[in-house]
């Protein structure tokens, strides 16, 4: 008997006629014999809408009451969906992140899950019940509180349960048909990919492909997951995210020259697009040793994600350089605050916040190497006569950084250079995107 994890989306449990739709898909699953357990997200588009209720009720809502609003969205679709599989004659038990043993930190809104203890889950399903575990939600042994997981935590929550009870496999069930070399609702003409290293989804996640979240990914690898994700709305099948060592990229991306050398040859994944983060530029900063170790401690301290960061050379006549980074615009304001406060002891001008910029990212193997691969990305953004601000590599992808409102643009016609546009529209299957 084999145990399976399901993870179905929000957009995959909209409403009711969908609930009965993925209890029927559940059912068979259990009915061939496997043991199931299934993480479920909220509803829908409920989460953005408890967040829009918490402020139009307050700017700045109280971590952890945010906390406990949105985890109620879970509550809900779990309940539904395990009344919808007993009615098919089935047993079938929800559980709330707490009650699964799901234990994490006690960060609001961005907890991590330290520990799973799944003996409720074990003993439903030695009971011969599936298993429902809202997703997305925790709960923190010091303060005794409800933490969540961050936005599209459900599929942490499926593969951190996966990881605890040896399932088999976990698969994530969503409104495409696996992970594409690009947003498929901003790239129409992107394709599925078949298999994708861990590395290469982690890249595309961090980037801003939300099918799947950063933290799933990185936790399937830790704890040796078989990940998927496929489509509710139909039988095919999906994407695997493989764990591939270094001398199995190696091999993957050399080729041998016509002199008998071996070369790397840069194999495109995909591409990624994120509307998320802003750019603080701190102007007028003295040019002298310690004052980027300065800004840059002063901005650690805020917890803020930095992302790329670029520091002008110095004007001679002035001495004094800027220095431009990007961060998520939730952090925007809490750094623009600590930098001002410091201000007279770092000594800089002024800051400008710039909440207009969009994020490209070209993830794949075997570019280090290859300059050529900036080149061709490059050329491909000046021929659509898109301006790039800031530019940053790592070995497996290149990032810029463009106005916002090219940054659409930008993922279409870099991915048409790459020849990575397929031959037909991708099909979305359901959710608004939001
Ligand atoms: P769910 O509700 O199932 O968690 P999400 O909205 O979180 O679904 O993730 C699925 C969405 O991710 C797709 O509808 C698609 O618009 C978006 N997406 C972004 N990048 C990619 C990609 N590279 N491949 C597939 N989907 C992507
Ligand atoms: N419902 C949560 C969200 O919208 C978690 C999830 O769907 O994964 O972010
Ligand atoms: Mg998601």
């Amino acid at each position: 008997m084999a145990l399976i994890v399901q993870k179905f989306g929000g957009s995959s449990v909209s409403d009711a006629e969908s609930i009965k739709r993925v209890a029927k898909r559940i059912v068979e699953t259990h009915k061939a014999g496997n043991e199931v357990v299934v993480a479920v997200s909220a509803m829908g588009d409920t989460t953005d809408e408890l967040l829009d209720l918490a402020h139009d009720v307050t700017p700045i809502p109280a971590p952890r009451e945010l906390d406990m609003l949105l985890t109620a969205g879970e509550r809900i679709s779990m309940a539904l969906l395990a009344m919808a599989i007993r009615s098919l004659g089935h047993d079938a038990r929800s559980f709330t992140g707490s009650q699964a043993g799901m234990i994490t930190d006690a960060r609001h809104g961005a907890a991590r899950i330290v520990d799973v203890t799944p003996g409720r889950v074990r003993d439903a399903l030695d009971e011969g019940a599936v298993a429902i575990v809202a997703g997305f939600q925790g709960f923190n042994r010091d303060t005794r509180d409800i933490t969540t997981l961050g936005r599209g935590g459900s599929d942490t929550t499926a593969v951190a349960l996966a990881a605890a009870l040896d399932a088999s496999v976990c698969e994530i069930y969503t409104d495409v048909d696996g992970v594409f070399t690009a947003d498929p609702r901003i790239v129409p003409l992107a394709h599925k990919i078949d298999r994708i290293s861990s590395e290469e989804m982690l890249e595309l996640a961090a980037s801003g492909a939300k099918v799947l979240h950063i933290r799933a990914v990185e936790y399937a690898r830790r704890h040796g997951v078989t990940l998927k994700v496929r489509s509710s709305f139909n039988n095919t099948e999906g994407t695997l995210v493989i764990n591939e060592s270094a001398e199995e990229r190696a091999a993957r991306v050399a080729v041998e020259t016509k002199d008998g050398r071996t070369v790397e040859e840069p194999i495109i994944a995909g591409v990624a697009t994120d509307l998320s983060e802003a750019k603080i530029t701190v102007v007028g900063v003295p040019d002298v040793p310690g004052k980027a170790a300065q800004i840059f401690k002063i901005v650690s301290k805020t917890n803020a994600n930095v992302d790329i960061i670029v520091q002008n050379v110095s004007a001679a006549a002035t001495g004094l350089t800027d220095i431009s980074f990007t961060l998520p615009k939730s952090d925007g304001q809490r750094v623009l605050t600590a930098l001002t406060a410091e201000q007279p002891d770092v000594g800089f001008q002024n800051l400008q916040y710039d909440d207009q910029i969009g994020k490209l990212a070209l993830v794949g193997a075997g570019m280090r190497s290859n300059a050529g691969v900036s080149a061709q990305l490059f050329e491909a953004l000046y021929d659509a006569g898109i301006n790039i601000e800031m530019i940053s590599t790592s070995e497996i992808r290149i990032s810029v950084v463009t106005r916002a409102d090219t940054v659409n643009e930008a993922a279409r016609v870099v991915h048409r250079a790459f020849g990575l546009d397929g031959d037909a529209q991708a099909i979305v299957y359901a959710g608004t995107g939001r």
